[in-house]
């Protein structure tokens, strides 16, 4: 039974060489060929021997199964919400979302560490889904290599990855991270710790966890309220882990020089978004070396309205006047629904490409 490549560290990977019976600097090849040059077919690793080649596409050697592409989506801003199909063998088959968008001088991938999400925040479409399961390491990095290797005609020297689709990271801790190191590995896929941010809803044990990571990528915490009661409301994760509980782990997180949080905090029109909010945010992010990302709510199919011009302007200029660094963030692919909280499978009549199941 050839056994699943994709998502093995170098470590791993030399285990799986010394079985094979081949000497540790083939394992330092498969990894280069897999996560540097993004190589998915044996044959392609002109870098490795023709018979090792050959050995490895063999019924005992092993596989390498990356996210399978079930649609794009091309948004009008240029922006690519991807449906990949996941599992099979040995992993129930999901599907997921992946959003590639390219910008002047970088992309930013937006990838998933679960198949839906358990957290049930209710202004997120992903929520809808309930969790259907883990990713593994392999199906995680896989996204960044299907939709870098999909876009190599047009990649920019910069890639970002965005923890952020579908899932809470710190509720699959393991793969999450192992998929992470394998990012940030030089030898990987080489992107700079400050380039790859895990988003999380607050999940404070992992915050903790991953404060006592050697190797770890920037931290964003979804806040999205200005109070533990409208926090509960939009967010029963809270309930959990309230404000706090949530603020004190970020005071503790042990910060290097010039890592910073960020505080995204997504604007519902007439929910969280009057001035008072604003100044009680200023409150619980101070002492927090932080800047604050406002998402103004994008419409979905869900009870919610988007933010006026005046109260996004109002609620960023109390901020920045209290001297907290303040952005306005526009999602990306709206109208394919690849946009902050709409990563939930949808059709859209958006022009896609479909290809062959
Ligand atoms: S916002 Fe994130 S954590 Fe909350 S339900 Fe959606 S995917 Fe899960």
């Amino acid at each position: 039974m050839p056994v699943e490549l994709l998502g093995k560290s170098a470590e791993e990977l030399r285990e799986y060489a010394a079985a094979l019976g081949e000497r540790p600097f083939r394992a330092a090849q498969l990894y280069h060929a897999m996560y540097a040059e993004r190589r998915f077919e044996f044959a392609a690793m002109t870098n490795l021997p023709a018979a090792l080649r050959e050995r490895l596409a063999s019924a005992e050697g092993g596989r390498i199964t990356p996210p399978r592409i079930v649609r794009r989506f091309p948004s009008a801003d240029g922006s690519i919400r991807y449906l990949f199909s996941i599992g099979g063998e040995n992993e129930k088959r999901a599907q997921i979302e992946a959003v590639f968008m390219p910008r002047e001088g970088r992309q930013t991938i937006c990838i998933s560490t679960q198949a839906g999400c358990a957290v049930d925040c209710h202004f997120c479409l992903t929520a809808q889904l309930g969790l259907i399961r883990n990713l593994t390491a392999g199906e995680i990095v896989g996204q960044v290599l299907v939709a870098l290797e999909e876009n190599r005609e047009q990649l920019a020297p910069q890639t970002n990855v965005v923890l952020m689709g579908q899932g809470e990271p710190l509720l699959n801790y393991d793969a999450t991270m192992s998929a992470v190191r394998i990012l940030l590995d030089p030898k990987g896929v080489a992107l700079a710790p400050r380039h790859v941010t895990l988003s999380t809803s607050g999940i404070v044990p992992g915050i903790e966890r991953l404060g006592k990571e050697k190797i770890r990528p920037s931290l964003a915490i979804s806040l999205n309220a200005s109070s533990d009661e409208q926090r509960n409301a939009l967010m029963p994760i809270n309930r959990k882990y309230p404000l706090d509980v949530l603020l004190e782990s970020c005071r503790k997180y042990p910060l290097r020089p010039r890592e910073y949080f960020t505080f995204e905090y997504v604007l519902l029109g007439g929910v969280n978004d009057t001035p008072e909010d604003a100044r009680r945010v200023v409150r619980l992010v101070a002492n927090i070396r932080a800047k604050v990302n406002l998402i103004p709510w994008n419409p979905g199919n869900l009870p919610y309205r988007a933010p006026t011009a005046e109260s996004i302007e109002e609620f960023q200029t109390i901020l920045v006047e209290k001297g907290v660094p303040t952005f306005v963030r526009y999602s990306r692919g709206q109208d394919v629904f690849a946009a902050c909280g709409q990563l939930a499978l949808m059709e859209t009549p958006s022009p896609f490409v479909a290809l062959q199941e």
